[in-house]
């Protein structure tokens, strides 16, 4: 094994806050306070519905059980004083369709949000050295596909004709809560060429592919893309994913400057601004249900607060149900919990290095915020296979490797760079995932190995520390991360849309009343899309006798 880092980091069970003060909640709040809604977990989501609710003038308290808010969506020093790390999302393209920041509904800006928009977007390098590079620019970009085959060249410029066309409706889907519009397919039935659509999306991104694109390259790229959603490309009803790299050619993939809690951190000032109390360290172990009606939460700590209205849960379902009497939930929600499935998990080490991974490309290198590597289609069909067995599978490893500061220099002192390295592992090894432990440094040790074939600048001297999370690590550092669930379980064709968290129960409307469910267990998933947060916001404003349209007209 190679030597690796000058320092190391291994455990993830407290996280440094950033040097650069972090939203600090408000330290005078009373137990006795009284408070309209309670809000249990603060990922993005749920700070967004707070955010709404705030904002509709509801008096508003976010409990966290981490010592920062932000979950899946925060920035810390995991590895040297002075690196912001991403400790786990940096990619906030899906962001940018949610009303919220489409329209501007919460004016982030003024609450320190800013984004750049990288250019390139993504960049993938072969085995054969041969690389595909998308731009912002379309025929740019399809330059990079004529160098393999003209035809797929059109086929990729059909592709994001067709997408961009069917977006609205796709987009519109996502950002509304189930059963408040029209379903997708009745939709679909009544726009030109919505029947071919209703076909693509129950078919799998690997037949979509493999039926437009003939080149292996072209291919390659677009699974890669197709794959960030972490779901095997070859199954049923992923279609959508296979639009993943025309998606991004029309949004980009903006990352906020300073660092993925960014978001976070601006949601909770926002909140503080409007009245709005957040308090960390503070893990809700059980909820309290009077008179059949849920009216608050105990912490762990002992200390308990009651909702007067409602209380709105991030907790993940499979630890939701735990936190009132079973008999509460109803047969039909406990049979939703315990069939819901996990999704393949990440692997990930951040590094501090002196020096960006760099590219060999035509007349030099290239360093892009994201890349991905790779090797073959038929790599990646191998996901669901893998994660099946529950076994490490290091040949040729796929990977994303993400260099933040190659545009944002804010994230690490002068001329230094953080690096993410994203892998797929599974969660569930053969000896148990606490296995995870005995393994996990060899693991990160063969993805750089791997990686150093297409970036050969990388070697041991440019590595300044490394700070490894396996999918057991992420779990441990965010529950609602469930069996190493980057977003929160599989969103296979069992687990979306209706059906999440499950049927019936898809409304964030929970069988306890007076709860209300978020995040990425309920549609349209996961990924920082926002998306649960606002269509949650839309259905709690509507039970409380307004809506999201008068809320955003405010004000304030
Ligand atoms: C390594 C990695 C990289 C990723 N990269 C990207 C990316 O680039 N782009 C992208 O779009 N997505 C990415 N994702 C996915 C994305 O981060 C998540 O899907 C998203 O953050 C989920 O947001 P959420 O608001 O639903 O919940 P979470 O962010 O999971 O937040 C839930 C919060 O609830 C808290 N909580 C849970 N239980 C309790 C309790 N009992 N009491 C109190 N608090 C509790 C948790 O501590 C946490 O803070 C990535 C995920 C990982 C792991």
């Amino acid at each position: 094994m190679s030597r690796v880092s000058r320092r190391e980091f291994v455990k993830t069970t407290a996280l440094a806050p950033l040097a650069a003060a972090p939203f600090s909640p408000n330290a005078q709040t009373h137990k006795d306070e009284r408070y309209d809604m309670v809000v249990a977990g603060a990922g993005h989501n749920s700070l967004i519905t707070a955010a709404y609710l705030a904002k509709a003038g509801y008096r508003c308290l976010v409990l966290e059980g981490r010592p920062i808010v932000g979950g899946g969506v925060k920035t810390a020093e995991l590895t040297l004083r002075g690196f912001r790390d991403d400790v786990c999302s940096t990619s906030h393209a899906f962001l940018m369709d949610n009303p919220m920041m489409k329209n501007d509904e919460l004016r982030l800006r003024d609450y320190g949000l800013e984004y750049i928009d990288p250019d390139p977007i993504f960049h993938v390098p072969f085995a054969d050295g041969s690389y595909l590079t998308q731009w912002r620019d379309v025929d740019r970009t399809c330059a990079e596909f004529a160098k393999f085959s003209k035809k797929d060249a059109d086929a990729y410029r059909k592709m994001l004709a067709e997408f961009d066309a069917i977006r609205p409706i796709l987009f519109g889907a996502s950002f509304t809560p189930i059963g408040f519009g029209k379903p997708l397919n009745d939709q679909l039935t009544q726009v030109p060429r919505g029947k071919l659509w209703q076909r693509r999306l129950a078919m799998s991104a690997w037949e979509i592919i493999r039926d437009a694109f003939e080149n292996e390259h072209s291919r390659t790229f677009l699974l890669f893309m197709a794959h960030l959603a972490a779901e095997p490309p070859d199954a049923p009803m992923t279609g959508r994913l296979a639009f993943g790299a025309a998606r991004q050619q029309h949004s980009g993939r903006p990352i906020p400057k300073g660092g993925s809690g960014m978001l976070t951190q601006a949601l909770a000032r926002f909140i503080e601004a409007h009245g709005g109390t957040l308090l960390t360290n503070k893990w809700v172990k059980r909820l309290i249900v009077e008179n059949e009606r849920c009216v608050g939460v105990e912490c762990g700590d002992g200390s308990s607060y009651r909702a007067e209205k409602a209380v709105v849960s991030t907790i993940h379902i499979k630890h939701l149900v735990d936190l009132a009497p079973r008999e509460l939930w109803g047969q039909d929600f406990i049979d939703g919990v315990n069939t819901w499935q996990p999704e393949n998990p990440m692997f990930v080490t951040h590094y501090a290095m002196s020096e960006p991974p760099k590219f060999a490309v035509e007349g030099g290198t290239l360093s892009p915020i994201e890349a991905g590597i790779l090797a073959s289609p038929e790599r990646a069909l191998r996901f669901g296979y893998d994660d099946a067995r529950g076994v490490v599978n290091l040949e040729d490893p796929p990977m994303q490797v993400i260099t933040c500061t190659v545009a944002d220099p804010t994230r690490a002192p002068a001329g230094m760079h953080t690096v993410k390295v994203v892998g797929w592992q599974p969660y569930e090894l053969k000896e148990g995932p606490e296995h995870w432990d005995q393994i996990k440094k060899e693991v990160s040790d063969a993805y750089l190995q791997s990686l150093r074939r297409y970036a050969q600048n990388l070697t041991d001297d440019k590595i300044l520390a490394r700070f490894i999370e396996s999918p057991l690590d992420l779990e441990r550092m965010n529950p609602h991360f469930w069996h190493g669930s980057a977003h929160a379980g599989a969103q296979s064709a069992s687990q979306v849309g209706a059906m999440r968290p499950m049927p019936g129960w898809a409304q964030h409307r929970m069988p306890i009343p007076g709860l209300y469910q978020t995040g990425a267990t309920t549609h349209p998933g996961g990924s920082v899309t926002g998306g649960p947060g606002r269509n949650a916001a839309i259905v709690i404003l509507k039970d409380f006798g307004t809506s999201i349209e008068e809320v955003v007209s405010k004000k304030t």
